[in-house]
């Protein structure tokens, strides 16, 4: 039996990572979508119960995927799950150094546990959630790069901040 992980930050889960996740389960018996609690340099809109949440709700069709939070090295968390590999996926250019680096690290850390990479759909390759997030921010329609459900928490979530924001004074 095959185990794979595909971890990630998920704030918050796009159609790209929904593509990513729908194929590899195709090819894998059981994959763990990891969901990290924070992430480095990161700053999380969505608290960790939020982003299993959206992600669990977004793979209930598929019987062979199961949703996971994580702390820490990845690598520990594939051998914990007993995993064998590590998917990520690959936008353009733009992920590619960071991957690369990160692959490397974690063949070191963990020899046994091979990274793949899976090329994101034609249709996702400038899809980022940080992009998401940023478009939403701003009032934009987003409704066409995440499911119908993380759309719906993301206005509560943006819409709820700018309510609890405070009036701006007046002008003397
Ligand atoms: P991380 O913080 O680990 O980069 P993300 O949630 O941003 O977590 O991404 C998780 C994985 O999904 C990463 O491998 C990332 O490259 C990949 N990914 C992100 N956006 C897309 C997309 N639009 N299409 C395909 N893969 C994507």
């Amino acid at each position: 039996m095959t185990v794979a992980i595909y971890p990630g930050t998920f704030d918050p889960l796009t159609l790209g990572h929904l593509d990513i996740i729908n194929r590899i389960s195709k090819l894998f018996d059981r994959v763990v979508v990891g969901i990290a609690r924070v992430s480095t340099g990161k700053d999380v809109l969505f608290d960790l119960d939020s982003r299993m949440q959206m992600v669990t709700e977004a793979v209930a069709h598929l019987s062979n995927v199961v949703v996971a939070p994580f702390e820490g090295l990845t690598v520990r968390f594939a051998k914990e799950q007993k995993a064998s590999v590590l998917v990520r996926g690959l936008r353009a250019v733009s992920d590619f150094d960071y991957e690369f680096m990160m692959s490397q690290m974690n063949k070191n850390l963990a020899g046994e546990i091979e990274t793949m990479f899976v090329m994101a759909g034609l249709e996702f390759q400038f899809l980022s959630s940080s992009l998401v997030k940023e478009v939403a921010r701003l009032g934009g329609d987003i409704s066409a790069f995440v499911p119908g459900h993380v759309a719906r928490l993301l206005a509560k979530k943006l819409g709820s901040a700018s309510k609890k924001a405070p009036p701006k004074a007046k002008p003397a």
